[in-house]
């Protein structure tokens, strides 16, 4: 683990924050500026550090990431959709470099993204 990342430091218990889901795959928490109603974000335990390391032999986690992602937004009461993003790199808006999803949900999406 990077010891300076900050998602693999909440992995570990060092840094506190409000987790609805871990399994020994993924670990969901509620994002600390939220962008929605519903923001939360859903990671791998393992750290990746954005979708584009991700290829063929990660199927299992993206899998996970997405079935959770669609619990928790059911688990939110956002039967009127939600969405999934990913940020990946500076012209992505990534701001931390550990893969994870934003679900957001709890009002109407604009199109595009800004
Ligand atoms: P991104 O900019 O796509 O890399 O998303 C990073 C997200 O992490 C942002 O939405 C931040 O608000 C969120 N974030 C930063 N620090 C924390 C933290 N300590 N706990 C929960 N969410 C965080
Ligand atoms: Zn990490």
């Amino acid at each position: 683990m990077p010891a300076d990342c900050l998602f693999c430091r909440i992995v570990a218990g060092e840094i506190p924050a409000a987790r609805l889901h871990q399994d020994d795959l993924v670990i969901a928490i509620r994002d600390i500026n939220p962008q929605a109603p519903t923001h939360v974000l859903v990671l791998p335990v393992r750290h990746v550090a954005s979708a584009a390391e991700l290829g063929d032999d990660d199927g299992a986690l993206l899998g996970r990431l997405f079935g959770v992602a669609a619990v928790l937004a059911a688990r939110e009461g956002l039967g009127n959709g939600w969405r999934l993003v990913t940020n990946v790199g500076t012209d992505g808006g990534q701001s931390v470099d550990h893969l994870h999803l934003h679900l957001l949900g709890g009002r109407a999406m604009g199109w595009p993204p800004g």
